[in-house]
């Protein structure tokens, strides 16, 4: 989990600073839209920050709460 560390400086230049995390959908380092629940089958939820490409795309039935 060593990406986790960059977020220790995270309250010091938090103010409107693109956040950089591993997007759920596609596994992509790269700018988070936002944090999301998906279901990725029957029960099988998953959340985490989605980039904006995939929320973009996804954006409707799979994503089920932001
Ligand atoms: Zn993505």
């Amino acid at each position: 989990m060593g990406w986790y560390k960059q977020h220790s400086s995270f309250s010091e230049n938090h103010i409107n600073k693109p956040v950089i995390d591993r997007c759920i959908n596609c596994g992509d380092q790269s700018e988070v839209q936002a944090q999301i629940t998906m279901e990725f089958g029957e029960g099988n939820y998953n959340t985490g920050p989605i980039c904006k490409k995939c929320y973009s795309i996804n954006r409707g039935p799979r994503i089920i709460q932001f």
